[in-house]
């Protein structure tokens, strides 16, 4: 199901992502040459409705129509059929940033013939661009604590968020390969998010190399996710005080980067119910108590957490999750081949992407 080119198709940069479908069939692997041989991998539109990506790539191909890029660029243009509708992804198919591992699907056997190819070319590094629907900064994820990854991720924003799961997501299998990042570019539609991304595109492409030594701790906010909070299918839910068994601050989605001190009031149960949210640590084990306490009908904090991706959506919410719970980390120092030194035994990491 995967077109794989070698040139840009015409009329291809005059499109808005909802267009791509007149001249993209699909998704779509274009490599283009540059100066230096080994090729950026630039993801956009794994989620249809985060346009943010190809916007940025667009600009920065037009950049680059008479002049040669300065490095190669393998451009990936995912879920154009949902682009075309604006939406995340169709009924009847998966979760484009969650068949990056694993098997049974057509597009299972796509993003692996994707990683494939970029084996061979010798990719030097990855770069996939999403937008969330919350009140959230610019930041960039990355899987491994990696020297070369946290420059990479650095480059775009101060803020960097570290998780392992799921593990099929885009930036997780890239990292087998090179350093790799996931972009958070804030909402879509948003033009400072465009021209952030493109910088950041044309920086990349510019790079000879990324740095193996560790990144100054002035440089970096490291988080590391440790929770995902959703709200159980059988509880109503809502903003307003209201016949819903749950509701929510109205300016939820403020508490994104913050770091919340306990007791933080983030909603209201109705008389007499439960109002028990749904928190899961990596392992899928209930750890609601560890953060949240319900006193008095309020769903206050109990110990000091930073939330992020919490969002106002309710659809989102009900297909993916109310957000994340993270705590920060500090900066690891050795470092072997670019490889920051393990983990602390026990920390936990549960998956932080959209
Ligand atoms: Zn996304």
């Amino acid at each position: 199901m995967l077109n794989v080119l070698e040139q840009l198709p015409a009329g291809l940069l005059e499109r808005e992502a909802h267009e791509l479908h007149q001249v993209l069939a699909g998704p779509t692997l274009v490599h283009l040459p540059g100066r230096r041989a080994e090729p950026l991998l630039v993801t956009v539109l794994l989620h249809g409705n985060e346009s943010t990506g190809w916007l940025a790539l667009r600009a920065l191909l037009g950049r680059y129509r008479d002049r040669t890029l300065p490095r190669s660029l393998s451009l990936l243009i995912g879920n154009v059929a949902a682009a075309r509708h604006g939406l995340r992804r169709i009924e009847g198919q998966p979760d484009y940033n969650r068949i990056w591992s694993g098997d049974g699907m057509p597009e299972h056997a796509m993003a692996r013939q994707v990683v494939n190819e970029m084996a061979v070319r010798r990719v030097f590094a990855s770069v996939d661009v999403h937008n969330n629907t919350g009140f959230n900064p610019h930041y960039a994820c990355v899987n491994r604590l990696d020297h070369r990854f946290l420059h990479l991720a650095t480059l775009f924003s101060r803020t960097v968020v570290y998780f392992i799961r799921p593990e099929t997501v885009q930036s997780l299998a890239m990292a087998e390969l090179c350093p790799a990042v996931t972009l958070e570019c804030g909402q879509p539609g948003q033009t400072h998010g465009t021209e952030h991304a493109l910088e950041y595109l044309d920086a990349c492409l510019h790079l000879a190399e990324l740095p193996t030594h560790p990144v100054s701790e002035h440089d970096i906010d490291l988080f590391h996710t440790v929770a995902v909070v959703k709200v159980p299918e059988q509880t109503s839910f809502g903003f307003e005080p209201a016949a819903s068994d749950i509701w929510f601050a109205p300016d939820l989605d403020h508490l994104n980067f913050r770091e919340l001190p306990a007791g933080t009031v983030l909603g209201w149960v109705r008389d007499g119910g439960e109002g028990c949210l749904d928190v899961s640590d990596e392992t899928g084990r209930p750890v609601c108590e560890r953060y949240f306490a319900l006193r008095d009908g309020e769903i206050r904090t109990v110990t000091p957490v930073m939330p992020s991706m919490f969002t106002l959506d309710q659809r989102v919410i009900r297909q993916d999750c109310l957000g994340y719970l993270m705590e920060r980390y500090s900066v690891p120092r050795a470092h072997h081949e670019g490889q920051a030194e393990v983990l602390a035994p026990g920390v936990r990491q549960v998956q932080s992407t959209s």
